[in-house]
């Protein structure tokens, strides 16, 4: 259990493999979830807003667990493979402003 509450910051204990690790684990189990097995068949790309079959969506972590983002269901959303690809050509400020345009067009994601 971490104890650091600093998690919008970079800072080198995010970076630190074990705490990697143990994210991956908890997105592992995430998956096998009811909740994330009803993101997948709704089908909806969080960034995109497009609907794709189960198989064509990726777990994406909106704050990347490198920056200190954790596996949860806050963190976790569906996202197509052409935009989880997309977002790492582009900026973490576009990135962030897309993230907000999504937020405000669709909030169905919202458990
Ligand atoms: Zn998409």
């Amino acid at each position: 259990m971490a104890k650091d509450d600093s998690y919008h910051v970079l800072d080198p204990a995010h970076t630190d493999p074990a705490r990697i690790k143990k994210e991956r684990d908890q997105a592992r189990k995430l998956k096998k979830t009811q909740w994330w097995l009803d993101l997948l068949n709704r089908g909806i790309c969080h960034h995109c807003q497009n609907k794709f079959k189960a198989s064509e969506l990726t777990m994406d972590h909106l704050i990347p667990l490198a920056r200190g983002g954790k596996s949860n269901r806050g963190n976790i959303v569906p996202s197509c493979r052409p935009c989880n690809q997309a977002k790492h050509l582009e900026s973490p400020v576009d990135a962030a402003f897309r993230q907000l345009e999504a937020e405000k067009s669709g909030s169905q994601n919202e458990d």
